[in-house]
């Protein structure tokens, strides 16, 4: 199973909404609102898609 880089959501890869090609490895949005949030700043989902500091 693979993740929604956005949200963290379980997604079936074939069900994706999109599948994103960056820097050579694929990711995964499981909807039109993540698939703009990751556009908006896609250095800070390729980082750390789970955690974030304060
Ligand atoms: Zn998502």
């Amino acid at each position: 199973m693979d993740r929604c880089i956005v949200c963290n959501a379980q997604i079936d890869k074939e069900k994706a909404y999109l599948s994103l090609k960056y820097k050579g490895k694929d990711y995964l949005a499981c909807c039109p609102l993540c698939k703009s949030e990751f556009e908006k700043e896609p250095e800070k989902y390729m980082k750390k898609p789970k955690e974030q500091k304060d």
